[in-house]
């Protein structure tokens, strides 16, 4: 399986500010093979960076879409839309959930969404703060997994990109902390575990499960060995392209 270096920019730079951020990224890195490299520019940025980009070199995410193709929904794009122009969509960020108010049930829609218009899904899981001081980590993860997936058939399982991250150890969080690798490891485990014993062991092992969450340089090595870890899903640190580029270096590194 590739190891996954996702770059989640968020709502930041402007169109010219993206197209010239990924011109240098493109100048730095060569093709890694067996490096997935993704960037997830803001949506207005996508058309253009998507005539700029070597496809051979990395690839684009949408940071969300709607999961009606076409009609009357205003200020909308659909992954219809987005055919073409992307690869791979986020979904179910915990930016979506908790400012936008997106549930489980919207989530599996764009998740289904993504997969009719072959568009990798990203699916984002994890829970709060306060859920794991009260023990409903194991829950969290179990719900936001299954539901995320129910509107797709198992044969599609494992073309989804599962991503872990932990609300509370998110840059962007009040107070943020860094996960350590055991935490880590014992939620990637569960995951496999639930995919195992609701797919069967075949899909489990070809799911692709991310982790995010203050990835950066120096953290970036060890998050990468946590066991079961594919990839990484990168928030703050993806902005400053050096941070970015020594962080899918690490990947490579990490793979050979
Ligand atoms: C994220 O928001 O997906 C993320 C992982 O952010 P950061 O790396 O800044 O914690």
């Amino acid at each position: 399986m590739k190891t996954y270096i996702v770059g989640n920019w968020k709502l930041n730079f402007t169109v010219g500010e993206a197209s010239i951020y990924l011109h240098k990224l493109l100048k730095r890195l060569p093709n890694y093979r067996d490096v997935e490299v993704v960037v997830a520019p803001p949506s207005v940025a996508l058309q253009p960076l998507s005539l700029q980009i070597d496809r051979h070199k990395m690839k684009l995410a949408a940071q969300n879409a709607f999961y009606r193709d076409y009609g009357a929904f205003t200020g909308e794009t659909s992954f219809t839309q987005l055919h073409g122009l992307v690869d791979y969509c986020i979904i179910g960020h915990s930016e979506r959930r908790y400012i936008f108010g997106e549930d489980d049930k919207m989530v599996a829609k764009k998740v289904a969404a993504a997969v009719r218009n072959k568009i990798t899904p990203i699916l984002c899981i994890g829970e709060t703060e306060s859920e794991r001081t009260f023990g409903e980590t194991a829950d969290v993860i179990r719900d936001q997994l299954l539901s995320g997936l129910s509107e797709i058939g198992a044969e599609d399982v494992s073309k989804v990109l599962v991503a872990y991250e932990p609300v509370w150890a998110i840059s962007s969080a009040k107070g943020a902390k860094l996960a350590s690798p055991d935490e880590i490891a014992e939620v990637v485990k569960l995951v496999r575990e639930i995919l195992k014993e609701v797919y069967g062991g075949e899909t489990a092992e070809k799911t692709a499960v991310l982790f995010g969450g203050s990835v950066n340089p120096s953290n970036a090595g060890a998050y990468l060995t946590v066991p079961g870890v594919n990839g990484l899903l990168v928030g703050g640190s993806g902005l400053i392209l050096s941070q970015f580029a020594d962080i899918i270096e690490t990947a490579k590194r990490v793979r050979s």
